[in-house]
């Protein structure tokens, strides 16, 4: 087993950081870790519908880094990466602090992605982390006393899209009169049949108007323009939500790594290439060969898994091996007290799935709190507990 001085740093502790941390620890208690993250509390974004819906609060879905790795053993160490010299092997960050690694894992996550639009910086409320919701969650309480509806626009009907249209529309009941605005000629382009038709219900249930084939062309504070067809339509807006969709965090690379579609390219093993002790997972990092893997929370966490593997076996100088997506399924919430699930061959909708879904993150939740021992796939169990459930309920 080689032997090592300086430490393994992650850079990025969100779900691919993680798992990648805990499960190093758990293979190799030995090994000297060092977790950095620009913020002081992890987000579990998939839960973040229930925090502004104030069916979850923020501490449940918010731990603080310092309590999660404390508990793990794992030094901390809060900072922001903003240059990397890959053949010094030397990362900087914004206080001037360098620190040499033997092996980097980089990963930053996404960041929401205005695609230039016009207006949409200055005019729109996003969705993607802690400071979106709590900006959004006090925008929108301040409708709570109005007697008018007003007109609120959600821009993307994926998944983001969709789960924020209906939880929205719960919450301030006739407050709102919601649309969705989508460039494609459907809702969940990318998402699993049953769970589309059953967001497709859900919408109507609600009456948001989902205006399809549309691009938003620009928005300022009182008006979004969009291109349906060949017709320019300038429409009232009071609120706009942008989950339009996402771009890799990459900020602090500057040095000349492979990348496509602006993320950093690896190899099956989630080497970087031409620098074989640097590795990205999650949503930076794009596979050569698996381009068509989605930007989630289950393929960063199976990746940080893997990853672990491998770093034990580069330890033990044998031969890595090559990442294999396992597709777990997929939830969506839809509204207050509604989700979908499709997952394992097993699909589920209504109360029973939202029910569901609540169980297996909750049964999750402490685990991250308390000492992060399973960092297995807990976004989605396996068919035997999602059968059991079904079992149980009526
Ligand atoms: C609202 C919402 C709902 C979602 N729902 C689901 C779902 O139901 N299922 C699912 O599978 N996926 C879901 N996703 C997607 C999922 O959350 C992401 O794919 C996942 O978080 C990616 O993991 P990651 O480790 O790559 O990045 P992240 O989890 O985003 O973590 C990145 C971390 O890097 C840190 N960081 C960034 N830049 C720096 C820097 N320069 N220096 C130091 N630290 C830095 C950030 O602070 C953050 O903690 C959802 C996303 C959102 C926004």
């Amino acid at each position: 087993m080689k032997s090592i001085k300086k430490p393994i740093v992650i850079v990025g502790a969100g779900f691919g950081g993680l798992t990648v941390a805990s499960s190093l620890k758990r293979l190799n208690p030995s090994l000297p870790i060092l977790v950095v993250d620009s913020e002081e509390k992890f987000i579990f974004k998939p839960l973040m519908y229930e925090v502004l819906s104030e069916e979850l609060s923020m501490w449940e879905t918010a731990p603080e880094f310092s309590n999660i790795f404390s508990n793990l053993g794992i030094t901390f160490l809060r900072n922001s990466l903003t240059k990397i010299r890959f053949d010094e092997k030397v990362l900087e960050f914004c206080d001037e602090l360098i620190i040499s690694y033997e092996l980097v894992i980089l990963c930053t996550g996404s960041v929401s992605n205005s695609f230039s639009v016009k207006g949409v910086d200055e005019n729109c409320y996003f969705f993607n982390n802690l400071n979106d919701l709590k900006k959004l969650k006090s925008f929108l309480q301040k409708f709570q006393n109005y007697t008018t509806k007003k007109n609120l626009f959600v821009i993307g009907a994926g998944p983001s899209g969709v789960e924020i249209a209906c939880k929205i529309n719960d919450i301030y009941k006739n407050k709102f009169v919601i649309s969705i605005v989508e460039k494609s000629n459907e809702i969940l382009g990318r998402n699993k049949i049953f769970n589309r038709e059953e967001a497709e219900k859900a919408l109507e249930r609600r009456k948001i108007k989902v205006i399809l084939n549309s691009t938003v062309q620009q928005i300022s504070d009182q008006k979004i323009r969009i291109l349906d067809d060949s017709e320019i339509k300038d429409l009232d807006q009071d609120v706009v939500i942008w989950t339009a969709g996402v771009k890799p965090n990459l900020s602090y690379i500057n040095e000349q790594v492979t990348q496509k579609d602006g993320r950093i390219q690896v190899n099956e093993k989630l080497q970087i290439e031409n620098y074989i002790n640097s590795f990205a997972i999650g949503d930076i990092a794009i596979i050569k060969g698996m381009e068509d893997l989605p930007v989630t929370a289950q393929i960063a966490m199976q990746q940080g898994n893997h990853l672990a593997k491998n770093i034990e076996l580069l330890f033990q100088e044998k031969d890595l091996l090559p990442f294999d997506f396992e597709d777990n399924g997929e939830m969506i919430s839809l509204g207050i007290g509604e989700a979908s699930i499709s997952a394992l061959g097993v699909t589920l909708s209504g109360k029973l799935a939202f029910e569901a879904r609540r169980l297996i993150y909750a049964s999750k939740m402490p685990d991250i709190i308390k000492s992060l021992k399973s960092t297995a796939s807990w976004l989605f169990q396996k068919k035997s507990t999602i059968n059991n459930l079904i079992n149980k309920k009526p």
